[in-house]
């Protein structure tokens, strides 16, 4: 069977679907989420060259959607896989959209006239979302999704849609197929390290603790404040910020005893930013070790610190809320200095950790996690992205964490040897 199978949309995925379609090969790109996109489209700028992050991506996501060797299946899972290299039987869910695809023009008129505010899972919790919507404006496919769990079924949204696009409970449903295919490619991405259950640091018990994932959203201009940073709790611009670094990483107690690899520098990214925007603002990154790795890296930790950003190296043991500041006593462990910050904005740089679905989605595709729940690799060294069931490879963060950069990289090789499976099977 000469067609392809990659799981997950985000870069990872949305590389190797590409490279394998541009072979001339047929691909499907089975996405859970209504859009393709993934972490990147969350994120304002990317390190190490301060890009815009969706002037990346979003070329990408729509050469996804127009090209005529992919097939795009959003809202779908994949719950069985069956057969070998070469000859495998993709058994797939795909959840209603309650949308009809032809005639939605994404115009949002619906989104408009829709009463129901509910939490934005995209915007990272900040601000709300309707229940009908769309993710984020450049959403591939450009569809609004009804979120049925939410709807009152007013009937507002039906009533605007000149299309009549909107469609009922009983007008879409669940739907199972399978897809056959030779090859398939896993690039399902990865969790953000769940911050409350690093009780000492209060998140969500005091509001201007938040998470590095939910500041990304909070500096994007297309984000829920329009770029500007406020304070969750009065709306006030932060004259201190503290950046707390490895909240979910290296921690043993925790049970995450690895680097994330990407929240030294992602958190040097943000420091950066917003000396530039805010040069009045005081910005502290609290770290253990600063693990900058890769090419520039380096250079990019020096210019930081030409722009102002202060590096403590300490850790702080627990913070505190007080007179509408929060108190992060540190030691600073170069100077034996111990310092109180009075900080208006804390920022948790919170750790890449496997998805919740990952050990379930494992046991369905017949391949393995290792000890941190990451999947695994048949071989770190000559076969980083292969799996112990040939024909089957995975790609970006679902297999460790890493940057973008390398999770392009990975698409690439995953898709090389898909291809390749291809043509000897
Ligand atoms: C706060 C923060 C800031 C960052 N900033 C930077 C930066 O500036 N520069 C940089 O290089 N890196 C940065 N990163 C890292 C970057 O986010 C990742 O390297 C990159 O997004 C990994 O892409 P991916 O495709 O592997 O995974 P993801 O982006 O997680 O994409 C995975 C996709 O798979 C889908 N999926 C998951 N499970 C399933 C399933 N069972 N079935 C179907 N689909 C599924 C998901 O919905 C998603 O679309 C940052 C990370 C964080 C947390």
């Amino acid at each position: 069977m000469n067609e392809a199978v990659v799981i997950g949309g985000g870069i990872a995925g949305i590389t190797a679907a590409l490279d394998i379609a541009n072979h001339g090969i047929h691909v499907h790109l089975v996405e859970r989420e209504p859009t393709i996109g993934g972490h990147m489209a969350m994120l304002d700028k990317t390190f190490p060259t301060n890009d815009c992050s969706m002037c990346i991506l979003s070329p990408k996501m729509v050469e996804v959607e127009r090209h005529p060797n992919i097939t795009l299946h959003t809202l779908t899972e994949v719950t069985g896989v069956a057969g070998t290299a070469g000859d495998f039987t993709v058994s797939v869910k795909r959840y209603p959209r309650y949308i009809r695809a032809a005639d939605c023009t994404g115009c949002e008129d619906c989104v408009e006239v829709c009463p129901v505010e509910v939490y934005n899972r995209f915007d990272a919790g900040i601000g709300v979302r309707k229940a009908i919507y769309k993710a984020h404006p450049q959403v591939v496919p450009n569809l609004v999704v009804r979120d049925r769990e939410h709807c009152i079924d007013c009937g507002l949204c039906y009533d605007v849609c000149g299309k009549q696009a909107v469609l009922r409970n009983d007008e879409d449903t669940e739907e199972e197929f399978t897809i056959k295919a030779g090859t398939i490619i896993v690039a399902t991405g990865y969790d953000v390290f769940d911050a409350r259950k690093k009780t000492p640091y209060k998140y969500l018990s005091i509001p201007d603790v938040i998470t590095s994932l939910e500041f990304e959203r909070i500096i994007n201009a297309s984000g829920p404040t329009g770029g500007k940073i406020k304070r969750i709790s009065d709306g006030r611009t932060p004259k201190e910020i503290v950046f707390i670094q490895c909240v979910g990483s290296r921690d043993l107690p925790l049970g995450c005893p690895s680097c994330s690899a990407v929240c030294c520098m992602y958190a040097i990214k943000n420091a950066m930013l917003i000396r530039e925007k805010y040069p009045d603002t005081r910005v502290s990154i609290l770290y253990m070790d600063i693990r900058a790795y890769g090419k520039g890296y380096q250079e990019y930790y020096d210019r930081a610190e030409t722009l102002g950003v202060r590096f403590i190296r300490g850790m702080p043991g627990d913070i505190y809320s007080q007179d509408g500041t929060v108190i992060v006593q540190v030691e600073n462990t170069e100077t034996k200095e111990v310092l109180r910050i009075n900080a208006d904005l804390v920022v948790l740089s919170v750790g890449i950790r496997p998805t919740g679905t990952a050990s379930s989605l494992a046991e369905r595709l017949g391949i393995t996690c290792d000890e941190s729940g990451f999947f695994e690799s048949a071989d770190e060294k000559c076969g980083p992205v292969q799996t112990l069931r040939p024909g089957i490879f995975i790609a970006g963060t679902c297999k460790e964490p890493m940057d973008i950069p390398d999770s392009v990289m990975e698409g690439g090789a995953a898709a090389m040897q898909a291809v390749m499976t291809l043509m000897r099977e």
